[in-house]
């Protein structure tokens, strides 16, 4: 059977409702624990202010390194359904919600299907993902746009600060 190649992606995860950082904390080891997946890193969790709709909770995001042998539409698939796993109900896009996992990068691959588009389209905009992004990745190239590190400089950073260490609770076996 031909194996299919491990690739390197990165996804970007966000809460706030339910506890968040707790929910942020157990949504890094359940994309570990996709099938053929593996973690590489996870960045620091953040604590942010609402982009769009302003009048919810503040968001804990966080963003994970991963090798992966399965396609990009299957790997959304598994996010997918560990989203619904965490209960997150759809409503409205940047509604409040209990779990949000977005495939920021699939490689270098660049796709734009009904489903799914990558990279992320918004990601380039938005400093909760690019800061934990470029914490653990700064040389990741993001498409055309440049890698994390130039991209981050970009942007304004309010809003954004360090919540804690992922690794921390990993180590301490409370996920
Ligand atoms: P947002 O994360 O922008 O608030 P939603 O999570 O509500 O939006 O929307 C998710 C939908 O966007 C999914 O059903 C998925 O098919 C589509 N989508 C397209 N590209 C991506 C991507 N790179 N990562 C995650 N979802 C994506
Ligand atoms: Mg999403």
């Amino acid at each position: 059977m031909q194996r299919e190649p491990v690739q390197r992606a990165f996804v970007g995860i966000g809460a706030n409702l339910d506890n968040p950082e707790s929910g942020v904390r157990r949504a890094i080891a359940a994309v570990a624990s996709i099938p053929g997946t593996r973690m590489l890193a996870s960045s620091s969790l953040y604590q942010t202010t609402p982009v769009g709709y302003l009048d919810q909770p503040d968001f804990v995001n966080a963003v994970a390194e991963i090798e992966t042998r399965l396609d990009p539409g299957h790997l959304l698939e598994q996010l997918l359904l560990i989203e619904a796993r965490f209960g997150r109900k759809r409503t409205t896009r940047n509604a409040p919600r209990t779990l949000d996992l977005d495939l920021l990068l699939y490689g270098d691959r660049c796709m734009n299907s009904p489903r799914l588009t990558l990279p992320h389209p918004r990601m380039a905009e938005r400093a909760f993902v690019l800061i934990p992004l470029a914490e653990i990745a700064p040389d990741v190239v993001v498409g055309s746009l440049g890698s994390a590190a130039q991209l981050v400089r970009g942007i304004p950073a309010d809003g954004v600060s360090l919540l804690g260490e992922a690794g921390d609770l990993l180590a301490s076996g409370a996920v």
